[in-house]
């Protein structure tokens, strides 16, 4: 038991100092991750946006070459006007050129529409692209802060991984689920000492007898009040020599 009660105070010794060197890192992790979402997402957006360009100015041309068109009709109209014999013939021509002269009417409105969100378009193109250096800056200065911050602690965090690996192997399945059970919801700290008669994780005294008991190391005691397994000094001690 004695061994059971060290292991685990090992592991919790090892998990703790491997949350250190990660709370070391601090929330570059997350702010590294989510600055590359937004540039993801912000690099769709551009490329959205010049689509969006590209098809209106699309439109734009076809309507300008319609205009072109159209005026070359009624110029040949206008020509046709001197040729005409019948009043017939010339009110029929009148009416093609004013129904030319509408769409081209019609037709500069539309272009004009499209020049004015293109322009929109534009600039909002020119929004995201500034955002985009921005951010990606932004990104590489944390990417950088985060490898540096990694590579120091990287030694470490290997040897007290190896360390982990050890540990684990003489640690049995059901006492390894409670550890991990109990360090998932409290805070990371599954196995705690006995301190001035009190649980070290949430300060909640101990009564005396369970202290009597506990430090005979037979039996695994949890907290009343936080549930985390409780450890005598002599398991402290006992663990500190072995990492
Ligand atoms: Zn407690």
């Amino acid at each position: 038991m004695e061994t059971r009660l060290i292991n685990l105070y090992t592991l919790q010794l090892i998990d703790s100092h491997l949350d250190e060197l990660e709370y070391f890192k601090g929330d570059l992790p997350q702010k590294v991750r989510d600055l590359s979402e937004k540039v993801d997402n912000l690099k769709q957006k551009i490329s959205e946006k010049e689509q969006e360009i590209k098809n209106l100015q699309l439109k734009s041309d076809e309507a300008d070459l319609e205009m072109v068109t159209l005026a070359e009709k009624i110029e040949k109209y206008k020509k046709q006007l001197f040729q005409v014999k019948t009043n017939k013939q010339y009110d029929a021509l009148t009416t093609e050129i004013d129904n030319a002269e509408k769409n081209i009417e019609e037709l500069t409105k539309q272009i004009a529409i499209y020049d004015g969100h293109i322009q929109n378009a534009k600039g909002d193109l020119e929004t995201f692209k500034k955002e985009l250096v921005e951010l990606e800056e932004e990104l590489t200065e944390k990417q950088e802060e985060l490898a540096k911050i990694s590579k120091e602690n990287e030694e470490e965090e290997l040897t007290y991984k190896h360390k982990r690996e050890k540990i684990l192997v003489k640690i049995s399945k059901s006492d390894l689920a409670l550890y991990e059970r109990i360090r998932k919801a409290k805070d990371g700290k599954a196995v705690v000492a006995i301190r001035r008669n009190s649980c070290g994780g949430c300060f909640n005294t101990v009564p005396i007898q369970k202290i009597v008991e506990l430090r005979q190391n037979r039996k695994i005691f949890t907290c009343e009040q936080c549930g985390r397994i409780l450890v005598s000094d002599y398991i402290v001690e006992e663990s500190k020599k072995l990492i």
